[in-house]
């Protein structure tokens, strides 16, 4: 639809990645980075590539680390007028290290940093008035004050006829808390099309198997599935018994953070094109396998044409 463009709202962070794998960070390790990070700012600045149509909500520090996220996401065409700039706090960031089973040890700061503190002003509520589009990142029911904000913006643009997408990006850790479990309901219960990865479908509608699962969700109102099955490729199913299955591409995996968040902000952009389950699941495969190639979360982003040329040239799984 041309209701407005997609937002998101959550954390902004830069990431510094040890060059080696192992367990931990010591003894003292080679590091590179920071890269501009942060799974809705990954997921807003492949949206913004594909459409020219994305903002975010979100809060940096006035320091370097949010230069380089401010001018990496502008020069790829997202809305930065709602991305406030905290003068106490420092940016977000994450230290990654990848063990050599894939599994990763990381340091967080979000939440004691500026990307912990969202804030509602007149430009986050000027974006939020005309957007046609809200995506939510689970790690935003993690941050404080964020959900106030993210019912807010659920409620304005639902009721002028928008849409939300979900990615649940949850640890099966977290579901014990009451609150999340209630905020989970409420998320299943307004969104458009989710975008579970691996077994997080099970997880969220407590379920033993996909096809349970898949059938609950549909109950609570969602519309759209798209499984995230990682080398597998992935699977969307419509409300309206539609099933369609992507196979991936085959390439070498150099660094997966940021597959999800590009396959995601892919699959959410075509299909607000306009675009086919079919043509939406190819394309949003191909974004994800792009950007595990490169190092660096938002380093593969992607346009349509790059898109294009990759699906040329790329084999798929059989
Ligand atoms: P993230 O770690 O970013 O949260 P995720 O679990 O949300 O990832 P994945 O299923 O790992 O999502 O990746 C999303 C999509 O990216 C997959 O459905 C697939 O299309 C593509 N992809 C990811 N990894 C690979 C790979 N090694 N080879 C080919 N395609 C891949
Ligand atoms: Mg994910």
């Amino acid at each position: 639809n041309d209701l407005g463009p997609t937002i998101t709202i959550g954390e902004i962070l830069v990431e510094i990645m040890a060059t080696e794998t192992g367990n931990g960070f010591s003894p003292p390790l080679t590091f590179t980075g920071p890269y501009p990070s942060g799974a809705p700012a990954i997921f807003i600045d492949q949206c913004a590539k594909l459409t020219n149509n994305a903002g975010i909500i979100a809060t940096v520090g006035k320091d370097a680390f949010g230069e380089i996220n401010i001018r990496r996401l502008q020069q790829d065409g997202v809305d930065i007028s709602a991305i406030s700039v905290d003068t106490h706090l420092p940016t977000g960031s994450a230290f990654v290290r990848y063990r050599d089973d894939g599994e990763r040890d990381f340091v967080f700061n979000i939440v004691a940093s500026a990307a912990g503190k969202i804030v509602k002003n007149q430009n986050t509520d000027t974006l939020i008035a005309k957007a046609g589009h809200i995506h939510i990142m689970g790690t935003l029911l993690s941050i404080p004050g964020a959900w106030e904000m993210a019912e807010y913006a659920i409620d304005v643009i639902k009721s002028r006829g928008g849409t939300l997408s979900f990615d649940p990006n949850i640890r099966k850790e977290l579901i014990t808390d009451d609150v999340f479990t209630q905020r989970l309901a409420y998320l299943l219960g307004k969104t458009d099309l989710l975008l579970p990865s691996g077994e997080e479908i099970l997880t969220i509608t407590e379920s033993s198997n996909l096809t349970d699962a898949v059938k609950k969700t549909f109950a609570a109102g969602v519309i759209e599935i798209v499984l995230k099955q990682g080398k597998e490729g992935a699977t969307s199913y419509h409300r309206n018994g539609k099933t369609v299955s992507g196979q991936a591409f085959q390439i070498k995996e150099i660094d997966p953070t940021g597959a999800g968040d590009c396959f995601g902000a892919t699959y959410v952009s075509c299909r607000r094109l306009g675009m086919s389950l079919n043509e939406s699941l190819t394309l949003a495969n191909a974004a994800g396998a792009r950007n595990v190639q490169f190092t660096g979360p938002m380093e593969g982003t992607s346009t349509l044409k790059e898109l294009h040329k990759f699906i040329q040239n790329t084999p798929r799984k059989i």
